[in-house]
């Protein structure tokens, strides 16, 4: 027996379900989507392993696993000929077109579309799965550039940006996505990337781990009831990543390009929402945002299906902090005298490195750990950094195969250099030439003296293929490596 007073908080709970009637399915809220990804998730932990050949098995395996939970509409080729599956999952009236990896080397939302498949398939008894599965259709397009994933590269195998196709459609891949848009007239797009992670949310903000965009469909950047359908789903985003960590969602940046794809599908009258996986410091930094996408996707669909984003508001889109580039990087050496090589007299100086991942993005073009900058850095940010106050830093060029610590530090002592007076270390590193020299693009070990008085520099640490070796770093922030509750 319910009490009264129970039914009048559920009443309030669930307010557009009238006691007496079918309550409406409750929405999952992040917290649940993010817990049960464990369990669910059938992508491998390298997002950057997954190819074509791998995304088909995978998806053949779930098609025997959940039956009739998706088709397999049509198939696109490729310029190298493979094979690029069109997903029509659900019945719904409302039709929604996601397509990932149109960059090849920008692979985290396909391995969460797989395990929202998964998802979807193993709770097909769930009221709010039936209700997604019945209002919506989803048209999917995982991985629309096998030859660039198959290269990890953005472009496709002739070499195009895809994403700057969308006019001129002289790629296959592109010519596809524009058919299947044509033919479908989805009323909502969701075009899924990866950013560089070394991106903050708004001046001074925490590293960005997902970016969104409502993209404009034309220079005004004008608001259409699609726009703001798509702002409102930026905020949804926002809001759910913020339940599981706060302050990791910024605005894309970026002007209307009217070559680009999501540009065009906002302007062809299919609003595109933009979601860019950023980077999260720490371990598992890869899966974690596999599994951030898996919350961002499912929590916003079933918004969608349920009606509630109807309730999310427009105007919150311009709160959302915007990227903030170029003062994030992966190490920060700070308050260094630096002897930087040609000689020249030490002076105080930051040096900032770089240590790229898997993937190129639209910014830094670093192949290896190497410096990006070196003088007065105290405006940007390391994910980690050390405090080299008091210390003399001077660039070694590292053999390669690069040294360990302790084999360097070996060799350096067999040559007096474990200990030694600042005029002889600076006069070693100047017979070394222009391969010691600490400039954007070095990407030898910087060696770390402490310096005591008038006594000789003793070698305490060094940065090695831009990790820090010998001596503590500071994680700068927590939100660097913070996780989830
Ligand atoms: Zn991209």
């Amino acid at each position: 027996m319910i009490s009264r007073m129970v039914l009048a908080t559920l009443a309030l709970l669930v307010p557009a379900a009238a006691i007496g009637e079918i309550p409406a399915p409750m929405a999952w809220n992040a917290k649940t989507l993010w817990d049960a990804w464990p369990t669910t998730r059938v992508s491998p932990p390298d997002p950057w392993a997954l190819k074509h050949a791998g995304l088909r098995v995978a998806l053949d395996q779930l098609n025997t696993r959940h039956p009739g939970l998706f088709s397999i509409v049509e198939e696109g080729l490729s310029s190298e000929g493979r094979k690029i599956p069109l997903l029509r999952v659900g019945s719904g009236p409302t039709d929604i077109l996601l397509w990932s990896q149109m960059h090849g080397d920008e692979p985290s939302a396909t391995l969460a579309l797989m395990d929202v498949l998964n998802w979807l398939g193993t709770n097909q008894r769930d009221p709010v799965v039936q209700q997604l599965l019945s209002k919506l259709t989803l048209w999917i397009v995982p991985m629309l550039n096998p030859d660039g994933a198959e290269r990890t590269q953005r472009w496709n195998a002739q070499e195009i940006d895809i994403n700057r196709d969308a006019l001129r459609l002289s790629t296959p891949e592109g010519r596809f996505l524009k058919a299947i848009r044509d033919r479908v007239k989805p009323v909502i797009g969701y075009n899924l990337h990866n950013q560089t992670p070394n991106l903050q949310a708004g001046k001074g903000g925490s590293q960005v781990a997902m970016a969104l965009l409502s993209v404009p469909g034309d220079e005004a950047f004008s608001e259409t009831p699609g726009t703001r359908q798509t702002k409102r789903l930026a905020v949804k985003v926002q809001q759910l990543v913020n339940t599981l960590v706060a302050g990791r969602v910024s605005r894309y940046d970026t002007d209307y390009t009217a070559r680009a794809f999501g540009d065009s599908m906002t302007r062809w009258g299919t609003a595109t929402l933009l979601i860019e996986s950023g980077g999260w410091a720490g371990a598992e930094e890869a899966e974690r945002l596999v599994r951030l996408n898996f919350v961002a996707l499912l929590g916003s669909l079933s918004a969608i299906a349920d009606g509630s984003i109807e309730q999310v508001k427009v105007q919150d889109y311009a709160l959302i902090p915007m990227n903030h580039r170029d003062a994030l990087t992966t190490l920060l050496v700070r308050n260094a005298r630096l002897a930087g090589g040609r000689g020249l007299p030490p002076f105080t100086a930051d040096l900032s490195f770089i240590v790229p991942g898997p993937f190129v993005g639209d910014a830094l073009h670093y192949k290896e750990p190497a410096v990006v900058e070196v003088g007065d850095l105290s405006y940007a940010k390391g994910l980690t950094e050390v405090d080299a106050t008091g210390m003399l830093a001077v660039p070694w060029p590292t053999a390669v195969p690069p040294e360990d610590w302790s084999s360097l530090k070996a060799s350096l002592a067999a040559r007096g250099l474990a200990e030694v007076n600042e005029a002889k270390l600076v006069a070693t590193v100047h017979t070394l030439g222009e391969s010691a020299v600490a400039k954007p693009g070095y990407t030898g070990a910087v060696l770390l003296y402490r310096t005591s008085g008038t006594g000789p520099l003793t070698l305490e640490g060094a940065v090695l293929r831009g990790k820090v070796v010998g001596i503590p770093v500071i994680h700068v922030s927590t939100e660097a490596t913070g996780t989830p509750p």
